[in-house]
């Protein structure tokens, strides 16, 4: 796949939108000073649609934007169009240049060899991936006069959007897809994948990390299955994307996705970063036309996002390897103290014991606390679930509702679900028993949270399975 064609040469030319810009970024710059100093003298700190005072453990759903990344927000909230031929408009793309120099560089590429594409978010950079490979596959297969349709490989625990777009296409008779299912940690083994391979297969789409089951693939095996079939690899890197340094030249990466709100950046801005190799040999289009971005993706760039989204992730980077170790230890203190009151089952025994305890927590994804497994663990999420296996069942909304009354925010699965209560496909994927998904809840630690929030939800999450199993005492 690497090999298929020179590297795509970037192009600066910038198309012009001189007027329109000139006149538009002035008037807002003087309306927006105005506005935003007249609505911080009328807006006291608690109009704030974020409570300071929760607890907060859903960062998986979204974490909360650091200050540096909202200075960074507001200092180009006004500026004028990167697509202007004018000086001012020059410094505009420089600043976009040089946000894509860093967050390529902290992929341990360069736009030699790489190509930022600036998104609403990963759901758009999945679905821009998947859909610009099977375009381009298909175009190609009707100039050869084959009728043959693009073929997609996924995983089934991909997120919503991925597999909401594969079965929009697959529902439109555009691809036909294969689903590769995960062991029983929920990670995907890259035999499997190669054994979901066909001629046909236009993309593999392979998440990095999972939002719900705390596993990291191994991407490098699967990237290697993927090159020697010569098919390009796309994953989502979304909960990953942060929390550890990527090297996609040594991971063979094709095509990644991120999203800002997941390390403590801006909502509505993400990244999808595309080998120079496959845009050429692939000859990719635009899923949303227009003349900037090298015509990949239209649209006038979001300057203030961007920049934010890049502050957030070099303070996000900033003594990482600290972060983490407190993240694990975070995560560490939950499972020694709730593991003290009950007995913790690995999902894996839970399902091959005959005998269980009235009640049990089953701890799903790979073995926690194994040194040599850390490198494919989320070192910030838990995924447990209060297994009442005598009398009513366990409901983990109501657990949900308990904590957040006393002020302690965690999820029952990806934040996609949530609303509508229904049991996640993730937890389908790892065939996981009702008895599991009625009692399941995402603990997902942020850099923020201290070891005292972590022993008062210990606290709250015992009270709240003893006020839910009275039956038991
Ligand atoms: N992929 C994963 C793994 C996610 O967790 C999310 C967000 O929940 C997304 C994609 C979608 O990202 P965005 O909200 O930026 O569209």
């Amino acid at each position: 796949m690497r090999t298929l064609s020179p590297k795509l040469k970037q192009s600066s030319s910038k198309s012009s939108s001189k007027s329109s810009s000139k006149t538009s970024s002035k008037s807002s710059s003087k309306s927006s000073s105005k506005s935003s100093s007249k609505s911080s003298s009328k807006t006291s700190r608690s109009s704030s649609p974020c409570d300071n005072n929760v607890v907060y453990m859903d960062n998986n759903g979204t974490t909360l934007i650091t200050e540096s990344a909202k200075r960074a927000f507001m200092n180009w909230i006004s500026c004028y169009n990167a697509s202007t031929s004018s000086k001012f408009g020059q410094k505009t793309a420089k600043v976009m240049e040089d946000c894509s120099d860093y967050i390529l560089s902290h992929c341990g590429t360069s736009t030699a060899n790489h190509t930022i594409l600036y998104t609403s978010g990963a759901s758009e950079s999945n679905c821009f991936a998947i859909r610009s490979c099977v375009k381009s596959f298909r175009r190609k297969m009707l100039q050869n006069g084959s009728d043959i349709l693009p073929h997609v490989v996924v995983s089934a625990l991909e997120h919503n959007a991925t597999m909401a777009c594969v079965k929009d296409l697959e529902d439109s008779k555009m691809i036909e897809v294969s689903y590769v299912y995960p062991t029983i940690y929920g990670n995907i083994l890259a035999n499997d994948v190669e054994n979901a391979i066909k001629m046909n297969t236009c993309i593999v789409s392979i998440m990095f990390a999972n939002n719900e089951i705390p596993i990291i693939n191994n991407i490098k095996d699967i990237a290697d299955v993927c090159h020697k079939h010569a098919k390009p690899l796309h994953t989502d890197a979304v909960q990953i994307f942060g929390k550890f340094k990527l090297n996609i030249e040594k991971l063979q990466i094709d095509m990644l996705s991120a999203s800002a709100h997941k390390f403590y950046g801006p909502k509505g801005v993400g990244i999808l970063i595309l080998s120079n190799n496959l845009i050429e040999g692939y000859k990719l289009t635009a899923e949303i036309n227009g003349s900037q971005q090298y015509g990949l993706r239209g649209g006038t760039e979001n300057i203030p996002a961007i920049v934010s989204m890049t502050e957030a992730l070099k303070h996000t980077f900033k003594n990482r390897h600290s972060k983490n170790s407190k993240l694990m230890s975070c995560r560490n203190l939950f499972l020694d103290y709730v593991s003290e009151k009950y007995s913790m089952v690995p999902y894996e025994l839970y399902l091959t014991n005959n005998e269980h305890d009235d009640l049990e927590l089953v701890s799903l994804g790979p073995p926690l606390k194994e040194k040599d497994k850390e490198q494919f663990i989320l070192p910030n999420t838990v995924l447990i679930s209060v297994c009442k296996n005598k009398g009513k069942p366990f409901c983990n909304i109501i657990l949900r509702d308990y904590l957040e009354k006393r002020g302690i925010i965690v999820s029952i699965g990806s934040a996609c679900n949530t609303n509508s209560e229904k049991s996640s496909h993730v937890l389908d994927a790892i065939k996981a028993p009702s008895v599991i998904k009625r009692g399941v809840i995402r603990i997902s630690f942020g850099d923020n949270n201290t070891q005292s929030e972590v022993k008062q939800l210990c606290a709250e999450f015992i009270n709240g399975i003893k006020n839910q199993c009275k039956d038991l005492d």
